[in-house]
């Protein structure tokens, strides 16, 4: 009898342990939807926001640009005018068209355009977007490769995507000092496609990585923040996710985790 108890609570144990596992995988599935939820209800947030100050912007922003436009046209355009004022003219021209370039990405962040999707075979169109990212790597060096031995078909819009893709890359580039390597991958699987993009550069701090996905948050110096916020937009808008593994001083690997199109 003893020796059945002994294997009833050996058993036991086991399942303990088996439905303690569970738990934690299941715990962790729902941080990560969780997480997910909360940045997109950020992103819509921050989209309504950026359509209402595009348009109180633009109005005053043309109205500038246009007395500038004009004092350029008729009052300094005569050769005897002040180069410097000129010039300070010219300056709130370039400004204005600054500014307008800014408000038209945050526009078309805030109503991004529909997806054109159609079948494209992955390995092709990746070599296409990293043969074109090639010269930038080759000037820091940089070692780009390319992994596209199981890449399959997929349906997406692929300039939408090559957008997302580019990003990543020039992200890698940016944070990989010389000598570094840069791997691009995409992986085609009974559940999907995963494209990933890694880097043997700086990595992510911790205090940093849950902002990196938010619009204008950026840690460069010439940097713009949109790059990442743009780059989950579209791949949500394929019904996928946009993930991040980071090892602060080893690297970075984002991954575009996308599902069959239905
Ligand atoms: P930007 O490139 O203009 O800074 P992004 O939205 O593309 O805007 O990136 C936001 C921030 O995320 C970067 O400033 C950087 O701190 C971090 N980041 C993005 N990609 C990487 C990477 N591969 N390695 C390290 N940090 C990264």
């Amino acid at each position: 009898a003893s020796l059945l108890a002994a294997v009833l609570l050996g058993v036991l144990g086991l399942g303990l342990v088996w439905l303690n596992t569970r738990y934690g995988t299941l715990a962790e599935a729902h941080r990560k939807a969780r997480e997910a939820l909360e940045r997109r209800d950020r992103l819509a947030a921050m989209g309504e926001l950026a359509s209402t100050v595009a348009h109180e912007i633009r109005n005053p922003l043309n109205a500038i640009a246009m007395s500038a436009q004009r004092l350029q046209r008729e009052a300094f355009a005569a050769a005897e005018a002040d180069e410097e004022h000129r010039a300070l003219v010219g300056v709130i021209r370039q400004e204005a068209d600054r500014i307008n370039a800014r408000v038209q990405q945050f526009v078309t962040f805030a109503r991004p355009p529909a997806l054109q999707p159609s079948v494209v075979s992955l390995g092709p169109w990746l070599e296409g977007i990293v043969a074109a990212l090639a010269p930038s790597a080759a000037l820091k060096p940089v070692a780009l490769s390319l992994d596209v031995a199981r890449a399959g078909q997929a349906g997406i819009d692929a300039e939408q995507l090559r957008q997302a893709v580019e990003n990543l890359v020039r992200n890698a580039i940016d944070a990989t000092p010389a000598g570094g390597r840069i791997e691009v991958a995409a992986l085609s699987s009974r559940d999907g496609h995963r494209i990933s993009v890694g880097d043997t550069g700086a990595g992510i701090a911790p205090d940093v990585l849950p902002r990196i996905f938010d619009l204008y948050f950026t840690t460069k110096r010439e940097g713009t923040g949109v790059g990442l916020a743009v780059s989950q937009q579209i791949v949500a808008a394929h019904h996928g996710r946009l993930e991040v593994e980071s090892e602060p001083g080893a690297g970075a690997t984002f991954t575009i985790v996308l599902p069959h199109m239905p």
